[in-house]
């Protein structure tokens, strides 16, 4: 009787393709030739796991599999039975790395296989102001990066003849193994360096500041990284890659106006006189001043949305709003003269709160402002 495939690799029915692969790469590490030489059953189990993930790890044969068990594969249908080519084949996308198969099976076919060097990322913080933000703007910012140094010649790798890669022979009782792993004397470009000015440091680079341009795009914010292709360290070796520049923004909190999203708010005080008489005034926004005309009798709380007069959309898409609060000011050190005023005014009908149903409450504006 023939083992269950779940079993095999330990899974329920209902893994999903990440636990089966996982289930997977445990197995075949545990039963792999290189980790048990001369042991029968681990080439047993390290095949029959294989042949497992092989049906399992693809949709089509994991539902024939779930209905008609082992039988969905005889005569030879599915063709599973894999040659050890073939499970070193999957290595590639289990492990992450190049395998061969065995010697005899058609094995390593050599070539040059360099790899081109990629140079560090770097990253660098940017506080950009609320008015760069809405405008956006250009900056010119210093960066110290590692540059390919004056006077760096290279040699062909010697370690690995300028393959980039070493192979690895390995005796197994199922024949002779290859593999072949990336050259730790180049990194896998083939070229080591052969002459090395003073200044550079071992990889034939060094360190250099360099006056760099951004470009700030209007919306953008706290947390956002900005890429500027290349201008990270260069990469160690010839015809490598540079990194890239990362900018983070830093917004600059501004003194009056708050940011939420693509819109601004801003806390407008007024006298107790304004709110009962209206007024003219002035706004501050990221875009310069406005005014705008309170209507008599204007209620504290009242919120005023000023179109357009927000922060851009990073995508393009339209702007934000300017969200105005309005605030009476209650005087707090009156004279005892302007005191009386008001104790007069105390049990004036006047004075005496008279909501209309215009005059939402405070839970009501916040419930619209979220809708
Ligand atoms: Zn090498």
């Amino acid at each position: 009787m023939k083992k269950d495939y779940y079993e095999i690799l330990e899974v329920s029915k209902s893994a999903t393709a990440a636990e089966i692969k996982k289930a997977y790469r445990k197995q075949a590490i545990k039963y792999h030739p290189d980790k048990n030489p001369g042991d029968k059953q681990a080439e047993e189990n390290f095949k029959l796991a294989a042949e497992a993930y092989e049906v399992l790890s693809d949709e089509n044969k994991r539902a024939q599999y779930d209905r008609f068990g082992h039988a969905a594969f005889d005569n030879g249908g599915a063709g599973y039975h894999s040659t050890m080519d073939d499970i070193f084949s999957h290595f590639g996308d289990i492990f992450g790395g190049r395998f061969s198969g065995f010697g005899g099976f058609g094995g390593f076919g050599g070539g040059t296989q360099q790899v081109r060097l990629r140079g560090e990322n770097l990253r660098v913080r940017l506080k950009v102001s609320l008015e760069d933000i809405v405008k956006g703007t250009e900056k010119k910012i210093k960066v110290k990066r590692k540059v390919q140094a004056e006077g760096v010649t290279y040699k062909t790798c010697t370690t690995c003849n300028g393959t980039g890669q070493v192979v690895r022979q390995v005796n197994t009782m199922l024949g002779m193994m290859q593999t072949a792993s990336t050259c730790s004397s180049c990194s896998g470009s083939g070229q080591i360096i052969d002459h090395r000015p003073s200044d550079a440091d071992s990889q034939g680079l060094k360190l250099v500041e360099e006056t760099i341009s951004v470009k700030i795009p209007a919306g953008v914010m706290e947390g956002v990284q900005l890429k500027v292709s290349g201008k990270g360290n260069d990469a160690p070796g010839k015809n490598g890659i540079a990194g890239d520049l990362l900018v983070v923004i830093e917004e600059q909190e501004h003194e009056t106006l708050k940011r939420e999203g693509e819109n601004l708010h801003y806390d407008l005080y007024i006298s107790f006189s304004e709110a009962v008489l209206g007024a003219s005034k002035e706004i501050e926004t990221v875009t310069g001043k406005v005014r705008i005309k309170l209507e008599e009798g204007i209620q504290s709380g009242k919120i005023l949305r000023l179109k357009g007069k927000g922060i851009p959309s990073l995508n393009g898409y339209g702007t934000g709003d300017l969200i105005v609060h309005v605030n009476v000011w209650t005087p707090k050190n009156l004279s005892e003269k302007q005191k009386e005023f008001f104790r007069e005014m105390l049990n004036d009908k006047g004075f005496t709160p008279q909501p209309e149903k215009s005059d939402k409450s405070f839970f009501e504006k916040v419930k619209e402002m979220f809708s």
